[in-house]
């Protein structure tokens, strides 16, 4: 939590600020880019190891700022390679971050918020409640980390871990700038990619600042269905979400929205279901994962059986709609989509007051219900 006698976060900086702040303290512009250099591509959080700056430079930052990472205090490795790592943050909140190894591809899915407000009724996160957004060192610390636990940047990020990223909007911005930086990461933008439950302004807002890969999390083909298992659709209906969708994809003919599609048996997964989804998805570039739902205590939906799943996948990819089924990976470590838990102090009680987390820039003020 922030802390008034708390110096700066240097990890809260992206390479533009990176080089003012190097300005402002009287050196060059270009041992901003240096600092930047050591902290995200190096790995060194030691002012001392970073051998190129001045000693005055390192002095004069060790006046003004500093470097804090998250912590990883615990990792949960998987028989099939994925690792769920346990991060704890400075107030002592916990989040998750998993690693997900496949072939030549690594893939970090990554935190945005403690807990989530928006309360899907099929997701784990959501169990926990919400307590407060990350941090841009934070969100970006979970990189840094990954980076140096498996000695290499990772190739593919997915905002796909606790929290609705589109509700912590700059933070999330400025970390995935840091992740695409040549002087960090370097994650190509078609391998970055920001999941959303469907936050209709914010979609807009982002295609202005960012052209990362968008994701939506659907999982109903209608509104009815989706008011109750994605409870921002009732403020956001369909019609509202696949025009901001579509406006995202614009003209660009490499860019398709990817539509997340968890399966419920009895509940989504019917071929009537399937043909709602085609007329949907019409005229926008698209790509489907089915998910095959991950159980866990106390939540009433169950796993589609793979026939239903297969039959459901069929009749989208007859229509010409690219769809996959999602390998349900690290799953006996509960790491798998919509299972990341962490250990959080639920302080909204969710939803009713989810104006109060999510700064939607479109009138709505905090304290006003986001919710008819
Ligand atoms: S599915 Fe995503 S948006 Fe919905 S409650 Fe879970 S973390 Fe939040």
């Amino acid at each position: 939590m922030a802390n008034a006698e708390l110096k700066p976060n240097l990890l809260d900086l992206d390479l533009a600020d990176c080089e003012r702040l190097v300005l402002g303290l009287g050196f060059k512009a270009f041992h901003g880019r240096s600092l930047f250099k050591w902290i995200h591509k190096h790995g060194v959080v030691e002012y001392d190891a970073m051998t190129d700056l001045s000693r005055a430079l390192r002095d004069a930052l060790r006046e003004t700022v500093e470097i804090r990472l998250p912590r990883i205090i615990h990792d949960q490795p998987s028989a099939d390679g994925t690792i769920k790592w346990i991060v704890e943050l400075e107030d002592g909140q916990r989040i998750e971050t998993v690693f997900i190894p496949e072939g030549r591809r690594t893939t970090v899915c990554v935190s945005s918020q403690v807990g989530c407000a928006l309360d899907c009724s099929f997701c784990a996160t959501a169990t926990q409640g919400f307590n407060r957004n990350l941090t841009v060192g934070e969100i970006a610390g979970q990189i840094w980390h990954a980076t140096r636990q498996m000695g290499s940047a990772p190739s593919n990020v997915v905002m796909m871990g606790m929290g609705e990223p589109l509700a912590n909007f700059d933070a999330v911005v400025k970390a995935m700038d840091i992740m695409q930086d040549d002087f960090a990461y370097m994650i190509a933008k078609t391998r970055l990619t920001l999941s959303t439950s469907g936050i209709v302004p914010n979609i807009y807002r982002l295609r202005e600042v960012s052209d990362v890969s968008l994701a939506v999390s659907l999982h109903a083909p209608n509104d009815a269905l989706r008011d109750e298992l994605v409870p921002i659709n009732r403020k956001y209906p369909l019609a509202e979400l696949l025009p901001a969708c579509k406006a995202y994809v614009g003209s660009d003919k490499r860019r398709r929205i990817t539509w997340e599609y968890v399966m419920l048996d009895g509940i989504n997964d019917s071929l009537a279901h399937a043909k709602q989804m085609i007329r949907l998805l019409e005229g926008i570039p698209s790509k489907v994962n089915l998910i095959p739902f991950n159980p866990f205590p106390g939540n009433q939906y169950g796993t589609s059986p793979p026939e239903r799943i297969e039959a459901f996948r069929a009749r989208l990819a007859g229509a010409g709609i690219f769809t996959m089924t999602r390998k349900t990976r690290g799953d006996e470590i509960a790491a798998a989509c919509g299972q990341l838990v962490g250990r959080v102090e639920d302080r909204t009680r969710r939803l009713g007051r989810v104006a109060v987390a999510i700064p939607l820039n479109d009138g709505v003020r905090a304290g006003k219900a986001a919710t008819p």
